[in-house]
């Protein structure tokens, strides 16, 4: 068993590049949903998720501007 401590406890990485360039931000959308979106210096791959549920960037912007339908 080899266990590595990594300086970073929260170090993401790129699901698509596995690249560790990624920025990560966690925010909260207008109807209240508290989402993570990180993007890949690297490959430029975007992602969003929600309580570990990853999103459509369609799902995000519906979140985001909350229109009555
Ligand atoms: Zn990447």
């Amino acid at each position: 068993m080899s266990l590595v401590t990594t300086p970073t406890s929260q170090l993401a990485t790129c699901a698509q590049c596995s690249g560790t360039r990624v920025t990560h931000i966690t925010m909260t959308l207008t109807d209240g949903s508290v989402v993570d979106f990180a993007s890949c210096h690297s490959c430029e791959h975007k992602t969003w998720t929600e309580s570990g549920h990853g999103l459509a960037v369609t799902d995000v912007l519906r979140k985001a501007t909350k229109t009555k339908v």
